[in-house]
């Protein structure tokens, strides 16, 4: 697919607000690293943004969940429940750190992970659940917090593609004991690479910023009485999450009546499933714009793509789910396991140009190749 050239790429981020202005601030002043004073200024009106008392600034939003992980002492022989569909960066320091994924399928009207089958994984051993909210809608929270409740368990939510999303009027990221966000560019907001950990409990904020910044400690700076990693977020970085912060509200507009466009333009199109405009508890923010072949169509997502590509259109699939992963097969996990739903999306979906810099022309032409296409 690379040899054929791609007339509009499947990302594309906004960066024309103060990011140049705070950078040249950063490089006027010397103050480069992970030291410079836009770090806590990023962290302070991000943990506001999303309701926070705390908010620990990291390298990158996989850092973040590594960090929630080890930050919640999650370890040998411990389970975690988590969904089928997802990105491997939740699974990650779960399996480094001994301790066991469970999975639970999708629901496929959301594609967010099926609450309802949650229970029925919880055993003595359960030590926390980790929601993912899934390409623009967020998880049906509320029996995932009663649940946590009832028997005891620590709620993991990874935000990373939930900036300035509500479920039921309370921002996303409000939800877990540890909350996390990403910044990579495809993100709502993004600062070139970076994550964010945010959480009410101070003991847990602690951690979190000691487990960054290698578990130096503050009177013996070289004995170390824990292993933690250099995840540190640098001043530079900060500048940008803090130019694109201020700009949150107006892109997530964007994006809501981007993916209303293409809805409108898609609508009742042969073969696709569109993707939800909204649940009972919140309206689709379109992180990205899936489509799902659907019944009518025998292709699967792979042809679909190759064919849009030969007309210019850059796509992604979707997720390709934890219980088929090589390594985590191999490595003894999900024997004989099936989420029937998860592996559906992962062979029939995948996302059209969906970029924060994409314009209302080039989605036009992007419905009008795919209709062309697949009529
Ligand atoms: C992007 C993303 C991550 C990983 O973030 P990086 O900054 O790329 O490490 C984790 N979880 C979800 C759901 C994501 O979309």
């Amino acid at each position: 697919m690379s040899s054929m050239s791609i007339n509009i790429p499947v990302n594309e981020p906004l960066i024309d607000g103060n990011e140049k202005k705070y950078l040249l601030e950063c490089i006027d002043s010397g103050w480069i690293s992970s030291e410079g004073p836009f770090v806590e200024e990023f962290e302070r009106k991000f943990a506001e943004r999303v309701g926070r008392k705390y908010a620990v600034a990291v390298s990158n939003g996989t850092a973040a969940i590594d960090l929630a992980v080890e930050a919640l002492c999650i370890g040998d022989g411990d389970e975690v429940i988590l969904p089928a569909f997802t990105i491997i960066s939740c699974v990650l320091q779960i399996v480094r750190s001994g301790a066991i994924p469970v999975l639970v399928d999708s629901d496929p009207c959301t594609w967010n992970m099926n609450v309802s089958q949650i229970e029925a994984k919880i055993t003595a051993k359960t030590k926390a659940i980790m929601i993912v909210h899934i390409y623009g809608l967020p998880v049906n929270m509320d029996p995932v917090i009663e649940l946590a409740r009832r028997y005891g368990l620590r709620i993991i939510e990874d935000a990373a593609e939930m900036h300035g999303q509500t479920y039921l009027g309370a921002p996303c990221g409000s939800f877990g004991d540890i909350s996390t966000f990403s910044f990579y560019p495809n993100k709502h907001i993004t600062t070139g690479e970076g994550g964010m950990v945010v959480t009410n409990d101070l003991a847990l904020a602690d951690a979190c910023r000691s487990l960054r910044n290698l578990c130096f400690q503050p009177s013996k700076r070289f004995v170390h009485e824990r292993l933690g990693w250099n995840m540190r977020m640098t001043n530079l970085q900060a500048a940008i999450g803090l130019a694109q912060l201020e700009r949150l509200d107006e892109f997530v507009d964007r994006k809501r009546r981007m993916g209303c466009l293409y809805t409108r333009l898609l609508e009742g199109i042969k073969g696709f499933d569109l993707p939800l405009s909204k649940t009972d508890y919140a309206e689709n923010i379109y992180w990205v714009y899936g489509l799902n072949i659907n019944g009518d169509q025998e292709i699967n997502a792979k042809e679909a793509m190759n064919r849009l590509a030969k007309r210019g259109i850059g796509t992604r699939p979707f997720f390709y789910p934890m219980h088929e992963q090589p390594i985590l097969r191999e490595m003894g996990f999900f024997k004989g396991e099936r989420y029937p739903e998860a592996e559906k999306l992962s062979r029939k979906g995948f996302y059209i140009p969906s970029g924060m810099a994409l314009t209302q022309d080039q989605i036009k032409h992007v419905a009008h190749e795919i209709r062309e296409e697949f009529s």
